[in-house]
């Protein structure tokens, strides 16, 4: 079958939390849903390899934040590319804690979702968790959802590999280039989290002066939003 008919699928974007013996983390979800509006219940997938995994599943609950069009980057970096086991992702994060004692992220969402798990499904690689809905309301109603297309064509976001919906780079079809740019001018992706490296921007926060072309990144450079190397960029158009 063509793998890219699941880009036809609809979604958002969120940020699911949880907390377990004072240990809180959280991941970057596209499936998220609704399944019933009475009592209102919704599910999420999560990779079993995510710690959240194991920490929605001792907690029982699990809290959902509607990510808007315009979130950093970096928040998305924290909570998409980067493991719970590596970092404490809340320690730069705004949050609140809810009634059930989930942190529920306030940053770059427009609303949250406070839930009790009451169905677990194993579904192989992942877990999907039913949840009853116990508490919810907006965060900044001017801004507007992002839709996981929005991410993937005008953001240029790559599903992370413990997403349901990740596809294998050698799997999707590099588009045919029209125009070939000099190569000096030359765009370097990051296959793992969509990061582009713009050479006439450099990467100051890494020390990499505007100017600097990918080739003379220094070999363990990394990718300032996910950490991957260099070998894991391609050329873009
Ligand atoms: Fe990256």
């Amino acid at each position: 079958m063509n793998p890219e008919t699941f880009y036809t699928l609809s979604y958002g974007l969120y940020i699911v939390s949880s907390e377990s013996k004072e240990r809180k983390n959280g991941y970057v979800a596209n499936t998220v849903f609704q399944v019933t509006a009475i009592p209102s219940q919704l599910a999420v997938s999560c990779s079993k390899n995510n710690l959240s995994a194991k920490i929605i599943s001792k907690s029982g609950y699990f809290s959902v934040s509607v990510l808007h069009k315009d979130v950093s980057e970096e928040l998305l970096g924290r909570f998409g590319y980067k493991s719970g086991n590596d970092i404490d992702k809340f320690s730069e994060t705004q949050y609140f804690t809810g009634k059930t004692g989930v942190p529920i992220v306030t940053e770059d969402s427009v609303a949250w979702f406070e839930c009790k798990v009451l169905q677990q499904v194993d579904v192989g690689s992942h877990l999907l968790f039913i949840g009853e809905v116990l508490d919810g309301d907006f965060l900044d109603i001017d801004k507007e959802p992002i839709t996981y297309s929005y991410f993937r064509n005008v953001r240029r976001g790559v599903a992370p590999k413990n997403a349901p919906t990740y596809i294998e780079k050698k799997k999707v079809q590099k588009q045919p280039s029209i125009i070939e740019k000099p190569v000096n001018l030359q765009k370097w992706v990051c296959l793992v989290c969509g990061y582009i490296y713009d050479p006439a921007l450099g990467d100051p926060d890494s020390g990499i002066a505007p100017g600097t072309l990918f080739e003379d990144l220094p070999s363990d450079w990394v990718c300032p939003v996910c950490g991957a190397e260099k070998s894991d960029f391609e050329t873009i158009n």
